[in-house]
């Protein structure tokens, strides 16, 4: 499949572009192999002056393991360019709870260590250490205690947020990777309450995140993704182009039958790089 001769109007959204925000497994890598088209896309947007974030649900790993993650397949990116939902769920904290200090959360030690680095108090697993609110992450060291403690806050009505939707972390290992979105629906049967708010894609705020910091449109920002009830759906709502790649999850099936459809398919990052240089040199 080529990529359509795009209409006028997309030639003239594309060549407004100014960032492009990347899901990450399925679009720029499949498991631990970094698609071929990744690198050279990569160095056409630094020349094009297009500037590129990557993103992802996953709020296990801290950005300092994604740098370096990154490094090992041959991909040079900063801190900056690296956004995970444990930021997010830092900015929704920030803005929507003001008041939030202490916080009980089901997360890994390196979620935790961001949060407590962004200044907030993480409180223990104790009655007397009351919280402010409660996060639920993909806590790959849950143990029973602590989801007891978690139900417990849930059921005193604290403020619940969840940092990512998935019901589970893909692998290519033997076992199910029970992921936020399971343990959340376990303290759900437990205490009848679901999360508030539940950031991670399709929550926008990852993009209007990038959008506030970088001081741009909706207008002038791509999101790229392999999943259309993801990837897509996130751009929708927030008012960026939304741009499938089908060397992931979705087939070209999936996109002819989408509603509404993605505002541009392409079979790779190479033909959406192409189509970019041809807006910006038309
Ligand atoms: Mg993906």
């Amino acid at each position: 499949m080529n990529a359509p001769d795009p209409s006028p109007a997309l030639l003239a959204r594309l060549r407004g572009l100014a960032h492009v925000a990347l899901d990450m497994d399925g679009t720029i890598y499949k498991g631990g192999t970094l698609f071929a088209c990744t690198r050279p896309f990569l160095a056409q947007m630094r020349g094009l002056g297009i500037g590129c974030t990557f993103l992802t649900n996953n709020p296990s790993k801290s950005t300092d393991d994604y740098v370096a993650h990154f490094r090992k397949l041959g991909v040079e990116a900063t801190r900056e360019q690296l956004l995970n939902t444990t930021q997010a769920t830092i900015a929704c904290l920030r803005r929507r709870f003001p008041a939030v200090r202490r916080i009980f959360a089901l997360g890994t030690p390196s979620m935790l260590a961001e949060f407590s680095a962004a200044g907030f108090a993480l409180t223990a697993d104790d009655p007397d250490e009351v919280p402010d609110a409660v996060v639920v992450g993909f806590d790959l060291t849950l143990t029973y205690a602590r989801a007891c403690r978690a139900a417990w806050w849930i059921q005193q009505g604290k403020p619940y947020l969840a940092t990512n939707p998935d019901r589970v972390c893909p692998t290519d290992q033997p076992t199910v990777l029970v992921d936020c979105g399971s343990i959340c629906a376990m303290l759900e049967k437990a205490t009848g309450r679901a999360p508030d708010i539940v950031l991670g894609k399709p929550d926008p705020e990852m993009l209007t995140g990038i959008l506030e910091r970088q001081h741009l449109q909706p207008a002038q920002i791509a999101m790229v993704g392999d999943r259309i009830y993801t990837d897509i759906e996130m751009a929708r709502r927030a008012g960026a182009l939304g741009v499938l790649v089908l060397t992931g999850e979705a087939t070209a099936q999936d996109a002819a039958l989408a509603q509404p459809p993605p505002d541009l398919v392409v079979p790779s990052l190479a033909e959406f790089g192409a189509l970019l240089a041809a807006a910006r040199a038309g």
